[in-house]
This record gives C-alpha cells, sequence and structure tokens, in this order.
C-alpha cells in the first residue's frame, strides 16, 4: 500500500483532499474496509503520520502533530458516518417493503379476434332491431338437417363433413338449426341472429379447421321480400367494412332457402381494384344468404302461406381473417399470447 508523504503542512492538506475523495468515492462494504485499513488501519497513512512526528524539525512538530491528530479524528467521524448511512441504505433495499418502488405491471387479457368480430357483428344487426338467441352445440338430426330441407340421402348432407355423436345426434354443423328453435318459441315478426360455434370434419390446414364461428340472421314476417335481405346486408356491409362498400349477388344453392345466394362484398383493402387478398378480383365472398324455404318455415310451425322470410349465414373466422390479413386460420384456436396480444 503506497504511503501518503506528508512530512510538511502542504502535504498534509494534499492528504486531507485525498482521503475525502476517496470516502466519497467508497461506495459499497468492500470499498469502505479498503478505506478504513488504507488511513486507519494500524499501518495506516494516519498512523504512518503521527509516527513520523520525530522526523519534523523541533520548531514545527507542535503544529504539524497538533494538525495530523485534527485530521485524523475527522477522518474518523466522516467514516464513521459514512458507514451508518450506507447501512442504513442497506437496510432499506433488503426490506421486503418498498413504498417508492413503482408497481409490478399487472398485465390485462385482451378480447379475442373472433370474439371482436362477433361483437362488432352483432351490435350492427342489434342497432337493427335484431335480437340475439343461442343454441346447442350437440344438435339432433332434425334440428340440423330433417327440418331445413335436407331429407335423409337427400345429396346436399354430403356438402358438409359431420361429426356424428350417435346415428341421430350430430355436432352441429352449421348455425341455422337455432332458427327452427326460435320459429318453434316466437311466432313471427322474428328478427334474430344467432352466433356459435360449428363442427365440421375437414382436415386441419392453414385455410380449414374442424371447428369455426357462424353468425346466423333470420327476419320473419309478412310481406318480407327479396329486396329487404339485399338492402339490409347491404347496410350490414357499409357499417361493418366500408361505408362506401359494395355487394354482389350471385345465385346458389342450400336446401334451407329459395331462391338461395352467395353475397360477395366490395374487397374491403384494394376497394375493388384487385390484390392479393381478393385474388385480383376486387370482390371478397362473405355471406350465404336466401329466403327461407317453405318447408323449413313449416318444419318451425310458421304458416309459409302468411309468412316469408329471409336467411342469412356467415363465418367468423373468414372475415377475421380477411380483415386482419391472418394467413393460418389454426392461430385462433392454438391461443399463442403473441398471438392474442396483437389485438
Ligand atoms: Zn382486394
Amino acid at each position: 500500500m503506497a504511503r501518503e508523504d506528508a512530512s510538511t503542512l502542504e502535504n498534509l492538506d494534499t492528504l486531507r483532499k485525498k482521503i475525502f475523495s476517496d470516502l466519497e468515492s467508497a461506495t459499497d462494504s468492500a470499498a469502505l474496509e479498503s478505506f478504513r485499513i488504507k488511513y486507519l488501519g494500524k499501518k495506516g497513512a494516519l498512523r504512518a503520520l503521527l509516527k513520523g512526528l520525530k522526523n519534523i524539525p523541533a520548531e514545527r512538530r507542535k503544529e504539524y502533530g497538533a494538525r495530523a491528530n485534527q485530521l485524523r479524528a475527522e477522518t474518523e467521524q466522516a467514516f464513521s458516518s459514512r458507514t451508518r448511512q450506507k447501512k442504513a441504505r442497506g437496510d432499506q433495499q433488503s426490506s421486503p417493503f418498498d413504498p417508492s418502488l413503482p408497481g409490478y405491471p399487472f398485465p390485462h387479457g385482451s378480447i379475442h379476434p373472433l370474439t371482436k368480430i362477433r361483437n362488432e357483428i352483432r351490435d350492427i344487426f342489434i342497432s337493427m332491431g335484431f335480437d340475439v338467441a343461442y343454441g346447442p352445440d350437440v344438435e339432433s338430426d332434425f334440428y340440423n338437417f330433417a327440418a331445413l330441407n335436407f331429407p335423409p340421402h337427400h345429396p346436399a348432407r354430403d356438402m358438409q363433413d359431420t361429426f356424428l355423436v350417435s346415428p341421430e345426434v350430430v355436432l352441429r354443423t352449421h348455425t341455422s338449426p337455432v332458427q327452427i328453435r326460435i320459429m318453434e318459441e316466437q311466432q313471427p315478426p322474428i328478427r334474430c341472429i344467432m352466433p356459435g360455434r360449428v363442427y365440421r370434419h375437414e382436415e386441419i390446414s392453414s385455410r380449414s379447421y374442424c371447428i369455426f364461428h357462424q353468425v346466423e340472421g333470420l327476419y320473419v314476417d309478412r310481406d318480407v321480400s327479396f329486396a329487404d335481405l339485399k338492402g339490409t346486408l347491404l347496410w350490414f356491409a357499409r357499417r361493418f367494412f366500408d361505408e362506401k362498400t359494395h355487394i354482389k349477388i350471385r345465385p346458389s344453392f342450400f336446401p334451407f332457402t329459395e331462391p338461395s345466394v352467395e353475397i360477395d362484398i366490395e374487397c374491403f383493402l384494394c376497394k375493388g381494384a384487385g390484390c392479393s387478398v381478393c385474388k385480383q378480383s376486387g370482390w371478397l365472398e362473405i355471406l350465404g344468404a336466401g329466403m327461407v324455404h317453405p318447408n323449413v318455415l313449416a318444419s318451425g310451425g310458421i304458416d309459409s302461406e302468411h309468412y316469408t322470410g329471409f336467411a342469412f349465414g356467415m363465418g367468423i373466422e373468414r372475415i377475421a381473417l380477411l380483415k386482419y390479413t391472418i394467413d393460418d386460420i389454426r392461430l385462433f384456436f392454438e391461443n399463442d399470447i403473441r398471438f392474442l396480444r396483437q389485438f
């Protein structure tokens, strides 16, 4: 250890500065201990200073001795005050409760993208006076097929690959069975949407999954016409996608509606100009719809001589994939937090 040469009063002042600067920079226990050994220990600089008194010329010895003693007293006092401070800080840090620390973040969940889309669709139809109804996921063959104008062995049953619980009980392949349940309970006017989960025995890939979600809609009253269907769905499309969006109606086939149509929405990404999402066509297939088949009204106990109605259905996954430009439907079901946090 280097000894300070403080054989003169000037050197004493230099040593004093050095001592206080060293003490200032000693911030942890190890540094404080080094400081103590270096200056206050048995072989420390201050002890050496007093031992060196005999070498000081006699006429300066008294003053020098007094200054050296004063320096030692000051150093001891400063050192012990510094040690107390350090200990107080240490005690504070080791306390389990420190009210000055910022709180732990409490992560909020986010709304699942499918729930978000479903809620948006639901709110638009509620604003048009529709009710919301739900039905069971496990259905009888009657509600899922027969009542919806799929007679046994009808080739249309091949359109949907069905999970059978037993020969007469299925996991519903669409939300349309809820239409029958509503009509059984209620006489027209009926204005209702029916969101829910549906099941099909499909190979799982980025484009298809064995579970998905639909929103079904039904309006039955006197004089409900195809124009009402068109107006309602155009209004919906403009509220949901873009207020200037156009729709295109193409003939199609469903057993439970006649006539049946598919409704394309002008691509909301390219505004109809053509892009990779709409495969350059400018249109997106979003909805199936049609006028409720008289046989279906009859299955629900509605007099098809006096009442007409329209029905429509759309896949929530399909809309969410398009709206959020997601390229893999499986992401909706894997619940990967990195995916879900983005919504
Ligand atoms: Zn497009």
